[in-house]
């Protein structure tokens, strides 16, 4: 009698009840499959550092005592496939049941069920033991209608606990601390270091690489720098906590030119494979807090993105999906520029992200706002162009995650499901908030002429296309006063440099 029971490369959770203790009578499965490498082109990076993990994951599952069996890309018998290696692996253990964890991607849940369905042996599939919120409870909260993240935040603080006073009223009087979160960052105070220090892993580039897998970005293989266990997880959380959380929220929307992370935590990799738990992340914030490290306004800003937006993203995904996939509700039809996938543009800012992302697989919220997704919306790029592209190039892209962020809150093509209004900003939003634009080819000022920053006409060209979506909407009404102030000639010129620029994308 032995039972399979799967496990993928974003579950290597430590502390599921499967790994309490070895069990003879089962057989933990993971492989490394060419379905899962080729569904998008990913990074270079996800792919080594997921790979890397796996095996690590699997190495200390067989030194805690348990049974495992580990495809490599590159083995003879590795079918490529989760329904083909499951019926082989199967039939060389004369399984009699089959078991797996639920899985966070729709695309792999589909997979997962034919596969079962394939096998024809009796299976379970069991919790990841990793949300703060159960699917089923997410199903009943995003039923009728998708709430606000906000108030969907209050109810998880309530629920949870969390930051509440002895009346259940929000610790320093405020739900939330946004408005005291938007300074640029003068380049002081310092940043940490990266947290990571970097892992040899050429070897198993080589084998990736002999796999025929296509990949985008730079390897990095002697040199790469994110978390492979749960212990440099574990270091990098307190690297974050004490060296970063205190000027967390203040800098959360500053970009800058010479520090990647600044004060972000780059714990979303650990996060989204389960080397961390979210529960752990939040209580590591909450201790420095008690402890007087850091502010209200530090830590709340921090347990928002944990416990509110990474829950509620889930919850947008999982209640709206498969038909999410689909939306494009600004009918938004062009192709990426080719820089996306170079970095080789005039503007200073998208060459820094993007060239950034291709050389770390990483870049922080804000520039994944409102510099990459800020660019497409207002150019109008498909949205099926912008999910694969994000879903290919960072480190830390699973669609359960990377899809509402993208199509939602940053295209705005699910229609406001997301977002309130679209996140759509001209230079000075840009300029205000980083230091890209000093030494850009294009001045921030200017909205129509040769060296004027592509941003500005494009965002007034956005603005005008979706006058009817948006013009009735409140929180937009200033953008439009202030076109409707502007004199004629001015407003000509904006909106036929504008055009000028979609005719020639590729080439600003
Ligand atoms: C267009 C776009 C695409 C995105 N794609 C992804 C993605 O594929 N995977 C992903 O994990 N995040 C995605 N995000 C959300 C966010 O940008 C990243 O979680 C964050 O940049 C990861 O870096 P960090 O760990 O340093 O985050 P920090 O700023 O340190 O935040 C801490 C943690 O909070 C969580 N978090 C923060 N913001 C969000 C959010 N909006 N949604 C969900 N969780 C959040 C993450 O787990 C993150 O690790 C995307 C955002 C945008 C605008
Ligand atoms: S001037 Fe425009 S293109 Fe250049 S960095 Fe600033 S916002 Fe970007």
């Amino acid at each position: 009698m032995t039972t399979l029971r799967l496990v993928l490369g974003d579950q290597l959770n430590a502390s599921h009840p499967w790994f309490r203790q070895p069990d003879d009578g089962c057989v933990v499965v993971m492989m490394e499959i060419r379905s899962e490498t080729d569904y998008v082109v990913h990074h270079a990076q996800k792919v080594l550092a997921i790979f890397a993990a796996m095996r690590r994951f699997a190495e200390a599952l067989q030194a805690a005592g348990h049974r495992v069996h580990y495809l490599r890309i590159g083995d003879s018998e590795n079918r490529q496939g989760f329904a083909a290696n499951l019926q082989w692996l199967a039939a060389h253990y004369q399984a009699t049941r089959f078991e797996r964890m639920e899985a966070d991607e729709w695309r792999v849940e589909r997979l997962l069920d034919e596969a079962s369905a394939r096998l024809g042996l009796p299976s379970t599939v069991v919790d990841a033991a990793h949300f703060l919120c159960e699917r089923g409870e997410l199903a009943q909260a995003f039923s009728e209608r998708v709430p606000r993240l906000e108030y969907f935040y209050r109810d998880m603080r309530r629920r949870h606990g969390l930051l509440l006073d002895d009346h259940q009223k929000p610790v320093g009087g405020r739900w939330n601390f946004d408005a005291d979160n938007r300074a640029r960052w003068p380049g002081e105070p310092p940043t940490p270091d990266w947290p990571w220090a970097p892992t040899d892993v050429s070897a198993l580039w080589q084998e990736i690489v002999a796999a025929g897998v296509r990949t985008l970005g730079e390897p990095g293989a002697d040199a790469l720098a994110w978390p492979l266990t749960r212990s440099q997880a574990r270091a990098g959380l307190q690297v974050f906590i004490k060296q970063a959380l205190p000027h967390f929220g203040r800098f959360q929307d500053a970009m800058s030119t010479r520090e990647p992370l600044l004060f972000h935590s780059g714990l979303s990799f650990a996060l989204n494979t389960k080397m961390l738990h979210p529960q752990e992340v939040i209580d590591a914030a909450l201790e420095a807090f008690e402890a007087g490290a850091v502010d209200i306004a530090a830590c709340e800003g921090f347990v928002r993105q944990i416990l509110g937006w990474r829950e509620y993203v889930r919850g947008v995904y999982w209640s709206r999906m498969p038909d999410y996939a689909q939306t494009n509700a600004l009918q938004a039809r062009r192709p990426l520029p080719r820089w996306y996938w170079t970095g080789e543009t005039h503007m200073a800012c998208l060459r820094h992200a993007i060239g950034q992302s291709l050389r770390l697989a990483y870049a922080h919220h804000i520039q994944r706002l409102m510099i990459t997704g800020n660019f497409a919306l207002l150019a109008g790029c498909d949205p099926d162009a912008v999910d694969a592209w994000y879903l290919g190039i960072y480190i830390d892209a699973f669609e359960w995650v990377e899809m509402p962020n993208t199509r939602g809150m940053s295209q705005y093509a699910d229609g406001g499901l997301v977002a309130s209004k679209p996140y759509a900003a001209s230079a000075s939003y840009i300029k205000r908030q980083s230091d890209y634009c000093k030494g850009c080819r294009y001045a921030a000022t200017r909205r129509h002429g040769d060296d004027a920053c592509p941003f500005n006409a494009l965002y007034w060209d956005f603005m005008l296309r979706h006058e009817a979506d948006f013009a009735s909407n409140p929180r937009m009404a200033m953008p439009y006063r202030a076109w409707k102030r502007m004199d004629e000639p001015e407003r000509t010129a904006t909106l036929e440099h504008a055009h000028r620029l979609l005719e020639r994308l590729d080439t600003l």
